[in-house]
């Protein structure tokens, strides 16, 4: 494929004029990587396709919440009808009943659901009612794991401000990042150690139970369980951000994996069907401690928008083969097969170049570590080979494969992915690996 940046080229000068950086979210300006961002005209099933014409078998996904594949019909036909019935009416609705019964069908431990329209304010509300209903004021979190730009947990982040090199943002003033504790991901020995000390001033430990944002970093064996004991030894709430993970890695988010529940669960991207929504929820004598119910005050003009519900709802429904919609049945067993496929596929071209990588899995989310050491944190996965991977990047994206623009970021896998996209990504890798041996 040969590909063509001309007018993606232009759009991204002109749009540096209105917008800084020329996006919206920085990891999209392919700042780690180079070279120019395709800008976006359309996308279908596993394929987006840019203003140049160039097409891509997308892993992105929007960062997740594309669990259908772009433009899956029964959402857009379902967005068709709810759009004629006016966009928002800062009112409550059927619909914002029905996507929380839904999520707390789905994940048991989300006894009351409140709608949010970002993962970064569903993470801001969850610690501010955790500081609430405990009294305490700090939070403790893992270093590498990224849970929205707000000022209390953009402390030692991953994803974007990974990749940036800008863990710690300028303007989060110190009276707040000084209530931010980090440990290292993966280390319970650490986190011991800091509960020993602080215990008592821990109002939540917020992690990703299964972290995408520093690449993609499985929990070890027992990690979760520990974290659970700790946490209920001191009084400290335990927060899982599964805003990434959750119906992603199985049906029930990770919590249904590793048998581990939490007192409050973030969740975005895949809820919101690829509209923006995103929900905090759990115990109900925490939740009760929201407004209007309580007095800790969190509030949304456009909380529980009948659009995002609608694409949530459907997207939900369709997969988890909740009787009187289509049935997908082994949705979850599918996509990971699936993924599996690809993996292994990918493992097996690394070889043939003896190349040292670490491919990690998590059902539908996938990733791959240009390093010959396990990756079990963050200090692990910065020691990978950043040049190597964008070789590989970019030598992906122009045999038509979209990955995410960064070492420090998850892959995913869509339910509209063949075995042709599977086996031109795993084609294509061959010839990507082949360069980074060169
Ligand atoms: N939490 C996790 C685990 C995430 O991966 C993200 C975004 O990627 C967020 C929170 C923030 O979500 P949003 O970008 O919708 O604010």
């Amino acid at each position: 494929m040969s590909v063509k940046h001309e007018q993606s080229a232009r759009a991204f000068r002109e749009a540096k004029n209105f917008i800084p950086g020329g996006v919206n979210s920085p990891v999209r300006s392919f700042g780690a990587v180079g070279g120019v961002p395709p800008f976006i005209a359309r996308a279908a099933g596993s394929k987006i396709i840019d203003i140049d014409g160039n097409e891509y078998i997308d892993y992105v996904g929007s960062w997740g919440p594309m669990i259908l594949g772009h433009a899956y019909p029964a959402v857009t036909e379902a967005l068709q009808q709810a759009v004629l019935n006016g966009t928002s009416y800062g009112a409550p609705t059927l619909l914002e009943t029905e996507l929380a019964k839904l999520i707390n069908e789905l994940m048991p431990s989300m006894e009351l659901v409140r709608m949010v329209n970002s993962g970064t304010e569903a993470t801001m509300s969850a610690l501010r009612l955790a500081r609430a209903f405990t009294g305490r004021n700090k939070i403790l979190k893992f270093v590498g794991c990224y849970h929205g730009h707000h000022d209390s947990l953009l402390v030692k982040a991953g994803s974007g401000a990974a990749t940036l090199g800008i863990p710690n943002s300028p303007g989060v003033p110190d009276s707040i990042a000084g209530n931010t504790l980090t440990v290292a991901y993966n280390d319970i020995t650490e986190l011991r150690s800091v509960f020993a000390e602080m215990g008592q001033d821990i109002a939540a430990v917020i992690i990703e139970p299964v972290a995408g944002n520093m690449g993609l970093v499985l929990p070890k064996q027992g990690y979760l369980g520990a974290v659970r004991q700790l946490t209920e030894q001191y009084g400290a709430l335990l927060i899982f951000d599964e805003v990434m993970c959750g119906f992603r890695v199985a049906l029930g988010g990770a919590q249904s994996v590793y048998g581990v529940k939490p007192d409050l669960t973030c969740l975005g991207k895949v809820i919101g069907g690829g509209l923006p929504v995103a929900a905090y929820g759990g115990r109900r004598d925490i939740m009760e401690h929201i407004a209007p119910a309580g007095a800790v005050y969190q509030a949304g003009t456009l909380s529980g928008n009948p659009l995002a519900m609608t694409a949530g709802i459907v997207t939900l429904k369709l997969i988890s083969q909740i009787p009187e919609t289509p049935r997908q049945p082994d949705f979850f067993h599918k996509l990971t097969a699936k993924t599996k496929q690809l993996c292994q596929g990918l493992q097996a071209q690394a070889a043939k170049f003896e190349l040292k990588l670490q491919f990690h899995q998590a059902g539908s989310m996938f990733g791959l570590f240009f390093s010959d050491k396990a990756v079990d944190d963050y200090d692990s996965a910065k020691q990978s080979d950043a040049g190597a991977f964008n070789t590989y990047f970019h030598a992906m994206l122009e045999q038509g494969v979209y990955l995410a623009p960064s070492q420090f970021e998850a892959s995913f896998m869509s339910a509209a992915h063949t075995d042709e996209d599977i086996a031109a990504t795993i084609a294509a890798s061959a010839i990507a690996f082949a360069r980074v041996a060169d």
